[in-house]
C-alpha cells in the first residue's frame, strides 16, 4: 500500500458508510468496512473478499458496531455504546470475536470500535471490567494476527493513553478521529496526535465545527475542510509522529453523502501531496 493511501468508510448492508458501488465510483484504493452484524452477513466474507480484490481495494480495518447503540444524546452514548455497558457486554464480546474472525476471512489485520464512555474512576470495579473485556478482544485478535483499534473522542487523549497502558496488550492501538474530539469536547486533536503518536494505526478524516447551528444535533459532522480540525495541520501532525497508514474519509450525517465524499477525496488528495512533498 502506498503511504497515506486514501480511502473511505464503507458498509455492506446497514450502517453509515458508502456502498461498494459508491466506493468504486470514488476510485480510492482502501476502505474501512463496517462489520456485518449478523452471522448470515458475515458468511459472505469470501464473496466480499473477491469483490474488493477485483476492485483493487484493500480493506484496512473492520469496524465493529452493535444493534441497540444510540448516539442520539450523550447520555444515550454512555448507556448503549460499545463494551462499556455491562448488560450487553458478554453478548457483544461474542459478536466482536465473530467480527474479528470475519476480518480474518477478509485477510484484514485490524478491527476497530467505539469502546464506549469509560467509567470515570480508574480504581473502580466497572473500569477494571472494561479493561478485562478489552484484554479478551485483544487476545482473540492476537490469535488472528490482528490489532484492536480504539476510536478516539469519548475521552481525552490522556485518559485513552492511561487506559491503553492499563490493558497492557501489544496489539491494542488507536483509530484517531479528530472530529470526535471536537464533537465530544475532549481536547485539541492536533495536540492529541502528539500524545498518542506511535499508537495511532488508523485514522478517520472527518471534520466538525465547535460552533453549532440552532437545532443542530451534537454529533453532526461537516464537509472535510469546512470544520475546526485543520486538516492540513492534522496530516502534518500525523507525519511528524511517523504515521504513514491509510487516510480514511468518514462522512456520517450528510444530506448528499456521495457528493461530499467525492469532494473530500479531491481535497484530501491535494493536501496529501503537499504534506508528502515536504518530506
Ligand atoms: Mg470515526
Amino acid at each position: 500500500m502506498e503511504p497515506m493511501a486514501i480511502g473511505v468508510f464503507a458498509s455492506v448492508g446497514s450502517g453509515l458508510g458508502a456502498s461498494l458501488e459508491a466506493v468504486r465510483r470514488l476510485d480510492v484504493s482502501t476502505v474501512q468496512l463496517g462489520a456485518p452484524r449478523t452471522e448470515q452477513g458475515r458468511s459472505d466474507a469470501p464473496v466480499l473478499k473477491r469483490q474488493f480484490a477485483d476492485a483493487k481495494i484493500t480493506v484496512t480495518c473492520i469496524f465493529c458496531g452493535f444493534d441497540g447503540s444510540s448516539y442520539e444524546t450523550l447520555e444515550c452514548v454512555e448507556r448503549t455504546v460499545g463494551l462499556v455497558p455491562a448488560a450487553t457486554r458478554a453478548d457483544r464480546l461474542q459478536q466482536t470475536f465473530a467480527m474479528s474472525d470475519f476480518a480474518d476471512a477478509l485477510q484484514c489485520a485490524a478491527i476497530g470500535m467505539h469502546l464506549g464512555v469509560l467509567p470515570p474512576d480508574p480504581g473502580s470495579q466497572e473500569y477494571e471490567e472494561v479493561v478485562e473485556a478489552t484484554r479478551a478482544v485483544c487476545d482473540h485478535c492476537a490469535r488472528n494476527g490482528q490489532r484492536f483499534h480504539l476510536e478516539t473522542g469519548q475521552e481525552t487523549a490522556q485518559e485513552l493513553l492511561g487506559f491503553i497502558q492499563r490493558v497492557e496488550r501489544a496489539n491494542l492501538a488507536v483509530n484517531f478521529d479528530p472530529a470526535n474530539m471536537i464533537l465530544y469536547d475532549k481536547g485539541d486533536p492536533i495536540e492529541a496526535v502528539g500524545l498518542l503518536g506511535p499508537l495511532i494505526k488508523s485514522v478517520h478524516c472527518k471534520d466538525a465545527t465547535r460552533r453549532r447551528r440552532p437545532e443542530q444535533k451534537w454529533y453532526e459532522d461537516c464537509p472535510l475542510g469546512d470544520g475546526d480540525v485543520g486538516m492540513k495541520q492534522f496530516l502534518e501532525a500525523l507525519v511528524s509522529v511517523g504515521y504513514r497508514g491509510p487516510l480514511t474519509i468518514e462522512r456520517e450525517y450528510s444530506p448528499d453523502q456521495e457528493k461530499d465524499l467525492a469532494g473530500a477525496v479531491a481535497y484530501l488528495q491535494r493536501l496529501r501531496s503537499e504534506v508528502l512533498a515536504q518530506l
